[in-house]
């Protein structure tokens, strides 16, 4: 099985070093972002198992961090760390969808036991709850059980058309540029054209933007493509 991947926002180094130190002994797959813009736009490159979020960050706050990440994606567990004092940031941070959170100075056997946690209930989730099916308009798509279904009809994908019909979903009404797509679906180390993108969006296309009905991936001129329901 592959490794988990957890993302570690985080600005203070010793503590990033720390967790990126222990949650690889653990068997994760850890990558680091020591502020808050660096954090948001590796969080868009690809999906993660889960994000560990500082809440005290330079660039954006952790709290607006949360929002956006919200915004899109309800499913990612993402655990807080917060100073013992700010309790206003924990509220506003559970409100705002955050799964979990761990004070500072903690244990470091606290947060792992927090971290398997919440990948046990992130599974009980996609088994159980129907929520955790990404759709848009009577697309539907289950990561879990790799199903896709457009109204009540089957489509057979391959890995590669799922995963990169799943980052568009998570990053659905959001226009991606091809390095983006290649960086997220091919991974960063993909040797070869960036058309590869056209050719895979060309496939899946003809899988689910079949004739009447209503067309969801959408070529944008310069830019690159983006999923959305147009109304
Ligand atoms: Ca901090």
């Amino acid at each position: 099985m592959d490794k988990k991947s957890i993302l570690v926002i985080e600005d203070e180094e010793k503590i990033a070093r720390l967790l990126e130190l222990e949650l690889e002994y653990e068997g994760y797959k850890v990558t680091k972002a020591l502020d808050g813009l660096e954090g948001f736009h590796t969080y868009k490159s690809k999906i993660w198992d889960l994000v560990l979020l500082d809440i005290m960050l330079p660039g954006i706050s952790g709290i607006e961090l949360l929002r956006r990440i919200r915004a899109n994606d309800s499913h990612t567990p993402v655990i807080l760390l917060t100073a013992k004092s700010s309790v206003e940031d924990k509220v506003s941070g559970l409100d705002l969808g955050a799964n979990d959170y761990i004070t500072k100075p903690f244990q470091i056997e606290e947060l792992l036991a927090r971290v398997r946690v919440a990948f046990r209930n992130k599974v009980t989730e996609e088994v159980e709850n129907e929520e955790d099916v990404l759709t848009i308009a009577n697309l539907k798509v289950n990561e879990k059980t790799r199903e896709v279904f457009r109204g009540d009809t089957s489509i057979d994908l391959t890995p590669r058309e799922f995963d990169l019909l799943v980052y568009l979903l998570v990053n659905q009404r959001q226009v991606l540029n091809r390095d983006q797509i290649v960086e997220a679906v091919w991974g960063y180390d993909f040797i070869g054209d960036t058309n590869v993108v056209d050719v895979y969006i060309r496939y899946i296309r003809k899988k689910i933007d079949v004739e009447n009905l209503p067309a969801l991936i959408h070529t944008v001129r310069g830019v690159g493509y983006v999923i959305r329901e147009m109304k």
